[in-house]
């Protein structure tokens, strides 16, 4: 009968078909929204990305991994003191780094700089060539770098770039991302009923990269989402090379260093009886990296030079 209600269609019923639609553009225009309504801007390089999750979360899930690394690091006798010369220096080079984080020069968001309360741990491990950063400002670093690098201003490549890290929240860009992931599967399994495996989902992310070892994530919420995130660590780790060797220049250290630590951590893969270090595990090792430090340079000399790093004692460079 002429506008009778229907209540039931058979399926693929043009209209049932286009109300689908509807919510499904709905549906994605508000992940849409959200997304670009949190988008930001990272200093230096001024790359936008989204960033769901607050400073505040990050500080949480940073410190609650600290601290079980330093309790397993004390249970196992491998924690150095904090009045050890190691961690002393550590400790000295990575603040002077720390504070100058913040440094307008580089634009971007900073805001959640402020009022870190920066750690530097060192774990007595002579055969771990790595290091490694939590967000909130917890670091981590193992003997076996500092005994391969042993100079100052690597120490302040491999500092700056932990601390660039932090500055470019890029832990909190793979949270997002997983999230975003996450909300997409959603929509998908609700408007379409169809979903995304996860296995294949993984596979497609996971084996660009599979040749470079497993990523080791740092929280356990980045364990779970472990495999979601390899593209993006790529190019945060050339991200961070590039914000790291700004930060160690403003800190008046070397830039030109970040080339030598690279030079060294290859030797060491090369030499005989000693396994890929940690540090190119978590960091793999790319000449597109070193290209990208070279680069910028330049620009990160300029920084040094304008930090007064340059002047003779006592002179004002300006
Ligand atoms: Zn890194």
């Amino acid at each position: 009968m002429r506008g009778q209600y229907v209540h039931f269609k058979p399926r693929g019923d043009p209209s049932v078909l286009s109300r689908r639609y509807k919510v499904i553009a709905v549906a994605a225009g508000g992940v849409a929204i959200f997304y670009f309504t949190h988008l930001e801007d990272v200093p230096y390089t001024h790359r936008r990305h989204a960033v769901f999750v607050s400073p505040e979360t990050e500080k949480v899930l940073g410190l609650q991994t600290f601290e079980q690394v330093k309790a397993e690091a004390k249970a196992a006798g491998k924690l150095l003191p904090q009045h050890h010369p190691a961690v002393q220096s550590v400790r000295r080079i990575g603040e002077r780094i720390a504070a100058n984080a913040e440094h307008p020069g580089g634009g971007g968001r900073t805001d959640h700089m402020k009022d870190l309360k920066w750690e530097f741990m060192v774990i007595d491990e002579p055969g771990n060539v790595n290091a490694f950063v939590m967000p909130g400002g917890k670091v981590v670093v193992y003997t076996g770098l500092l005994r391969l690098l042993r100079k100052e201003d690597e120490i302040a490549a491999v500092l700056g770039h932990e601390v660039a890290h932090v500055l470019a929240r890029h832990i909190g860009e793979k949270l997002s991302s997983a999230a975003l992931y996450t909300m997409l599967q959603i929509v998908l399994a609700l408007t379409l009923g169809f979903n995304i495996p996860s296995d294949l989902f993984q596979v497609a992310v996971f084996l660009p990269n599979s040749r470079h070892g497993s990523s080791e994530p740092v929280t356990p919420l980045l364990q779970h989402y472990g495999n979601h995130y390899f593209l993006a660590q790529w190019k945060q780790e050339t991200e961070a090379d590039v914000i790291g060797i700004h930060l160690s220049a403003r800190a008046c250290f070397d830039p030109t260093a970040a080339v030598d630590v690279f030079t060294k951590l290859g030797e060491a893969e090369k030499s005989a009886g000693i396994s890929t270090p940690g540090f190119l595990r978590t960091h793999p090792l790319s000449q597109k990296r070193v290209e990208a430090i070279k680069k910028n340079l330049p620009k990160a000399l300029e920084d040094y030079e304008l930090a007064g790093c340059n002047a003779p004692r006592g002179y004002f460079p300006w």
